[in-house]
């Protein structure tokens, strides 16, 4: 915990904005678990994001799944438009999208797998070959599945992007992000942005995410096996229009997220045969799912993405996307799954009937 350090120490470290010991240990734990030579934290999430974009140029394109995250999806359009970034938005889950790669030659490519809210998963290693043989990097926010079910630079992107705030994390008592790459070029970008941009963590919460990755592996197993069973429970049960789950049959793209992921996370979505209102109701009423927005912590969360997380998203966008009103977002937690099964069925009766 020092903002300073004396000169001439011998691991070369001079301000905390620039690097600290407590970074030096959550970036060498990440970079192990992503599989990557390098690793740079940030204040959060969106500090990393902010660092990626940052690298850019006025007038630079940026080609990005239609599906992201709601604040990349802000920062691009509320921010960096403002300086001449340009960003054209894809349904990258269909591989005829992917030509445009080729004919827009963007300056960057931005996917998200599995996506937020709709857990749509889309191709890394099929996007990031047809962008490698333009020379275009591409970056992955893995924010969704972790390091620990998915490496998105081992299936070819540059960079490996997550917020470490969710899973990595897992407690949901600090903030943080995180850029992964083996690129010695793009770790130089990451660091100059942590120190010009301003982006970097507190010591403190730093050494949170270092203590809090340690049990990640055990946290992700059980999430997936929770997740699961609760997906599979809800797809038998009436009012509930559709369930999506990358480890589900019935997702659009199972076989690719088998191939891609070693588990399908915690995270799953439901659209509920009922208007907003009685959506946000339903959320409202579960006992042991908090009704708030952030996922990936040891907690079950409950959220309604119309009205939360996607509310910064025009109307019109979301309904084009497909996040219709009824849709709800579990992020489910570590708990004894036969009680959230529990919890879900008896408020669900209560507000559906
Ligand atoms: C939460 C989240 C972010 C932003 O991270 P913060 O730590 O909240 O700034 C970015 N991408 C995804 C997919 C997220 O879920």
């Amino acid at each position: 915990m020092t903002s300073t350090f004396a000169s001439g120490n011998p691991d070369g470290f001079d301000y905390t904005r620039s690097g600290n010991p407590n970074f030096r240990l959550v970036e060498e734990a990440v970079a192990a678990l992503e599989g990557t030579r390098h690793a740079t934290c940030f204040a959060s999430g969106v500090s990393a994001i902010t660092a990626v974009l940052s690298t850019l140029s006025s007038g630079d394109l940026v080609l990005a799944e239609e599906n992201v995250y709601g604040c990349t999806y802000r920062m691009i359009d509320k921010v960096f438009a403002k300086f001449g970034m340009r960003v054209k938005y894809l349904d990258l889950s269909q591989p005829s999208n992917w030509e445009q790669i080729r004919i827009c030659r963007p300056a960057l490519v931005w996917l998200e797998s599995p996506t937020n809210p709709l857990l749509k998963v889309i191709d890394i290693f099929g996007i990031s070959r047809v962008a490698a043989e333009q020379g275009i990097p591409v970056v992955v926010d893995n924010t969704f599945a972790s390091p620990y079910l998915q490496r998105p630079v081992s299936l070819g992107a540059t960079l490996s992007l997550a917020s470490t705030t969710k899973y990595i994390n897992g407690h949901s008592d600090c903030l943080g992000g995180i850029v992964a790459t083996n690129d010695p070029a793009w770790r130089d970008k990451m660091i100059f942005a942590q120190k010009a941009l301003g982006l970097q963590p507190s010591p403190f919460d730093a050494w949170l995410t270092t203590r809090g990755q340690r049990t990640l592996a055990l946290r992700m197993e059980r999430h997936c096996a929770n997740a699961l069973e609760l997906a599979r429970w809800l797809e038998s049960r009436s009012g509930v229009r559709m369930v999506r789950y990358p480890f589900l049959p019935s997702h659009p793209q199972y076989e690719l997220a088998r191939r891609q992921m070693s588990g399908g996370s915690g995270i799953v979505i439901a659209e509920l045969d009922c208007p907003a209102e009685t959506a946000l109701d339903f959320c409202r009423k579960l006992k042991y799912f908090t009704l708030a927005e952030s996922l990936g912590g040891v907690e079950s969360l409950i959220c309604h993405p119309p009205t939360m997380t996607h509310a910064s998203v025009p109307a019109e966008v979301r309904r084009q996307v497909g996040i219709g009103d009824g849709l709800i977002r579990f992020s489910v937690g570590i708990e004894d799954v036969r009680d959230l099964v529990e919890d879900v069925d008896s408020t669900l009766r209560g507000v559906l009937g």
